[in-house]
């Protein structure tokens, strides 16, 4: 037997976002002045409850293996959380701990995806499904969204992708990379095609509590009894408890034989999150007082709004506004494929002249199954901020005039 590698393996992408926001730090830290505006993170500290109760379960000597699907006191707490938030009824039993919202996702597919079978991914998606869905032998099928319509999905447009191996859709609301944050009436629409065609329903709500513009986030499996089984509801304390680092997700779900097959793969693949982290999430998630969300959230939103003035002054790019998360997806198109003295040929390509001449990172879409845009993260500084558009504003006009 020959010492090769995994041939399926071998064929799967590293994550975009976590690649390019590496790469812009080892560039900063070799000297290079480069504003990132690539990661989804926030620049904000961990909620001070959060970081309270870690150091607490350290001095108490919290400090060994937790049962694999968590602490019971922390799914009790999400449990509450879930039913009083979202209006979902799950019991402290029907919630997985993971690490971080990515292990949660991944273990929900591995868990539902048989070889060969389609989960739809309303298109431009977040980096990892498309890849998380391959890693569990499955094919993505992307159902794309305009820009037109502001990034929402046309259901019936989703429902000509479903064919006989559609296991399964993923709904990311409030959305990375468009920030778009479907209506009641959306969700409700995509939970009917997938009542119809008996799919499962995979809800990444990591974004729920960034949400402006008096857009309201709606957890679609609180949409009906029928929409309550088929749902497993993804979110976890990285972004608005600006807990990246601690490696907390979770997945919730009514369907006993689909959280009783997680938390087996999980007692293989990791025996659960950090405890020390899980009582820091606890902390963050039962904190009496809200003020230090709320004001990450005021902040994210000045920065949004100010992001969003800057990039609509340079022209021929198009921003659409978004209603949530972090992140602006902005459409490039006008500056590709010209014949003048600088021809861009696709948006990736653009992104790295960016980070050359403009020292600013950014992700371009081809990651998110959407070329010819590129996403920009506002969870940065203010003063990064400000510093990225006025670099990019000078930039864009100078190589439309070479292009010209
Ligand atoms: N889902 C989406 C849509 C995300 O943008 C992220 C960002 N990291 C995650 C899940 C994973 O979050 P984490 O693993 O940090 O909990
Ligand atoms: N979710 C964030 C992003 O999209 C962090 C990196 C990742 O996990 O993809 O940038």
């Amino acid at each position: 037997m020959a010492r090769t590698l995994s041939s399926h393996m071998r064929t799967i992408q590293p994550s975009p976002t976590v690649e390019l926001d590496a790469r812009t730090k080892a560039l900063i830290e070799a000297g290079r002045d480069v504003v990132n505006l690539t990661a989804g993170e926030p620049d904000f500290r961990t909620v001070p409850a959060g970081e309270e109760a870690a150091y607490r379960a350290i001095r108490e000597g919290f400090t060994k293996y937790t049962p694999t699907p968590g602490d019971m006191r922390l799914r009790r707490a999400i449990a509450e959380k879930l039913a009083r938030e979202n209006g979902l009824p799950y019991r402290p039993e029907d919630v997985v701990v993971a690490n971080g919202a990515k292990q949660a996702v991944y273990e929900a597919l591995l868990s539902i995806c048989d070889p060969g079978d389609e989960v739809i991914l309303l298109a431009p998606y977040w980096v990892s499904y498309a890849e998380q869905v391959r890693m569990a032998g499955g094919h993505p099928v992307p159902a794309p969204s305009r820009p037109e319509d502001g990034f929402h999905p046309r259901p019936d447009e989703v429902e000509a992708k479903v064919g006989p191996r559609t296991k399964a859709i993923v709904v990311n609301s409030p959305n990375n990379p468009t920030g778009a944050v479907y209506s009641e009436a959306e969700l409700r629409a995509l939970m009917e095609i997938a009542r119809r065609h008996d799919l499962w329903v995979i809800s990444d709500e990591i974004y729920e509590r960034l949400t402006y513009d008096g857009a309201r986030h709606t957890s679609p499996a609180s949409l009906g009894e029928d929409a309550f089984r088929r749902t497993v509801v993804i979110n976890g304390a990285s972004k608005a408890f600006s807990m990246t680092g601690w490696r907390i997700g979770y997945a919730a779900a009514s369907d006993r034989d689909l959280v009783r097959t997680m938390i087996a793969l999980q007692t293989q693949i990791s025996s659960g999150a950090s405890s020390v982290s899980q009582m820091a999430a606890l902390g963050a998630f039962t904190a009496p007082d809200d003020a230090p969300v709320r004001e990450m959230v005021r902040r994210f939103d000045a920065r949004r709004r100010l992001a969003l003035e800057a990039l609509a002054a340079i022209p021929e790019l198009a921003v659409t506004r978004p209603e949530g998360a972090f992140y602006l997806f902005v459409d490039v198109r006008a500056y590709l494929g010209h014949t003048g003295g600088r021809r861009f040929a696709t948006s990736a390509e653009l992104a790295e002249a960016a980070l050359d001449e403009a020292q600013v990172a950014v992700v371009p879409g081809e990651g998110f199954g959407y070329p010819g845009f590129w996403r920009i993260s506002y969870a940065t500084s203010d003063e990064r901020l400000e510093e990225g558009l006025r670099r990019l504003a000078a930039w864009f006009p100078r190589i439309r005039e070479a292009t010209a």
